[in-house]
Parts: C-alpha cells; sequence; structure tokens
C-alpha cells in the first residue's frame, strides 16, 4: 500500500471506499508529508515506545507511527473507516486497530497490557471538540504517559502554552501546565488537510512533568478555585471565590485568604500564576480543616 499523506493517494483510497467524510466526528484528514514528518520527529517515536494514536482516519499518520514504533494502538470511533484501515496497514504487524471512542477505552489497562505500565507515547489529531476531555481525561486519571503530541485548533494551542496576563490564560492553561510542559512545534494552515478546516491548526508537545511542578494537598481544591476565578473573568478573585458553591467559606474568610496570599484585595484571578493558585488552595485548604 502507497503512503497516504499526499493528495492523489488520499482521494485513491477515499474514492476506493466511497468514503463519505463524517462532520460530527470532526474528519479532516492530512495530506502533507512535511506536517506528518513534524510530529513523528516532535513526538521522539522510537523502536522501544508504544504508542497509542487517537483517531486514525485512513491511516496516514498511523503508518508512520508503524515505520517508527515497536507498537501502535490506533482507536478510531467511525465503523466504516476500519475496513479501509485493515487495507492501508496491512503491511504492518505491530499495529492493532480498535472501533470505539477513546473516551470509552480504558487507557490505563491497554498501558498495563501493552507497555507493562510504563509510561506510553500518544500521538492525535483530534477532533476540535474532544480536544478538552481527551487531555485532561488523559492526565486527570494518572494513565502512566510520556508525552501527547498533538494536532489542536492554533487558538487552543495558544492558551495552553501561556502565561497570567494575556487574554487566553485560563483555565486550560493551569490545568495543562500542572501535569506537563507544552511546546508548540508547528503551526499547520488549513490547506495541508481535506477537507480544509475553517480554522489554523498547531502541534502542541505536552511532556508530562516528572515530578509536579508546585505542592498542592488538594489537586480538587485547586481546579475549584482556578475554575471559580475564571467563570466570571471581568470580576474580582474575591467575588469569584464568594459565587462558587463548591468553595464554602464567609466572604471574611476569602478576604483573609487572599490577604494571606500577600495580593492585592481587588486583584483578578487571570493574573494569578500557578504557583500563587498552589497557596492559595493550600491557605483555603487550611482554614476548611
Ligand atoms: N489522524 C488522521 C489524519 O491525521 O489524517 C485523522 C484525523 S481527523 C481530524 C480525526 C479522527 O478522529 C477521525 O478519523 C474521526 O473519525 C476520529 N474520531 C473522532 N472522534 C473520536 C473519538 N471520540 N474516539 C476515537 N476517534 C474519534
Amino acid at each position: 500500500m502507497a503512503t497516504l499523506g499526499n493528495p492523489q493517494n488520499t482521494i485513491a483510497v477515499l474514492q476506493k471506499y466511497n468514503f463519505n467524510f463524517q462532520k460530527k466526528f470532526g474528519q479532516n484528514f492530512l495530506i502533507d508529508t512535511r506536517v506528518l514528518e513534524r510530529i513523528i520527529a516532535a513526538a521522539g517515536v522510537t523502536k522501544e515506545d508504544f504508542v497509542l494514536e487517537i483517531g486514525p482516519g485512513i491511516g496516514t499518520m498511523t503508518q508512520y507511527l508503524c515505520e517508527n514504533a515497536r507498537e501502535v494502538a490506533a482507536v478510531e470511533i467511525d465503523k466504516n473507516l476500519i475496513p479501509i484501515l485493515a487495507d492501508t496497514l496491512s503491511d504492518y504487524d505491530n499495529v492493532e486497530v480498535i472501533n470505539n471512542d477513546i473516551l470509552k477505552v480504558d487507557i490505563n489497562k491497554l498501558a498495563e497490557e501493552r507497555n507493562g505500565g510504563k509510561p506510553i507515547k500518544v500521538v492525535a489529531n483530534l477532533p476540535y471538540y474532544i480536544t478538552t476531555p481527551i487531555i485532561m481525561g488523559l492526565f486527570e486519571s494518572h494513565v502512566p504517559i510520556d508525552s501527547i503530541t498533538i494536532m489542536v485548533q492554533k487558538e487552543v494551542a495558544d492558551r495552553m502554552q501561556v502565561g497570567p496576563g494575556t487574554k487566553e490564560y485560563g483555565a486550560l492553561s493551569l490545568a495543562v501546565q500542572y501535569y506537563a510542559k507544552p511546546e508548540i512545534v508547528a503551526n499547520v494552515p488549513p490547506n495541508c488537510f481535506m477537507p480544509r478546516p475553517k480554522v489554523g491548526s498547531a502541534v502542541i508537545r505536552l511532556t508530562r512533568h516528572k515530578e509536579v511542578p508546585v505542592q498542592v494537598e488538594d489537586e480538587k481544591m485547586m481546579f475549584r478555585i482556578i475554575r471559580a476565578s475564571f467563570n466570571q473573568r471581568r470580576k474580582t478573585l474575591a467575588n469569584g471565590l464568594n459565587n462558587a458553591s463548591d468553595i464554602p467559606l464567609s466572604k471574611e474568610k476569602i478576604a483573609q485568604a487572599i490577604q494571606e496570599l500577600g495580593v492585592s484585595a481587588s486583584i483578578r484571578g487571570e493574573a494569578l500564576s500557578l504557583e500563587q493558585f498552589a497557596k492559595l488552595s493550600n491557605i483555603i485548604k487550611n482554614m476548611l480543616k
């Protein structure tokens, strides 16, 4: 089977199987070999690695992964793509295609069975609407992860990478940076896909921290505080926390916690760094004891 990363071969496969793109699954297939090579290089895939690919499509990136990794598991939700993948991946014996919704797959079990519980690499060109639940699900469920190299909407990649003081900074930036080091490795214009998406994309690598960057007594509490702070962006941190039903503290106690943090009473949540959120959550946790 010829490699797929160009328009001619992709069209040939789509025509052979009379494939209809499904909008609801966010199907935009890569047709640019340079982008594919960039992704594989950024993911640092070697013959030692077990790689989980999410959403293989017709198998364009999967072919590259099979060439470079020890073993690949590719999870694809669209059953119409399964016979196509059997064909485009027929040259490889180190790949298993799993026809399922990634949000329903027990990835911990997969990592245990296929990689002896050692950290796995995740590579994905995802539909944009499930980017956040997938990334957060992977981190929060404590799946052993080495890195996630992922194509996302350019704007989302920016949000993951920025710090306080920028308008893109928010709960996603903090959640990603708590678990991993984000690096944008390529910007990818719409003409690298078939069909062309309306927005620009970027490849971002999230390398999981070996040790957490901040000391947090209660992760759930910190994320509750972060969510409450960004729920009402225009309001002060104090107002955001006062309005949060899952942070059971009086107005006075919240003012005291903010004072203890050593910042102005009128500060907005968007001005706080990850370290400051961690410190604030430890202060609040202690008040609730
Ligand atoms: N990796 C291919 C490529 O780069 O050409 C396809 C990328 S396309 C943007 C996203 C793929 O994810 C599609 O094949 C789609 O059917 C699949 N997909 C969408 N939602 C999914 C889910 N919840 N679980 C697994 N696969 C999903």
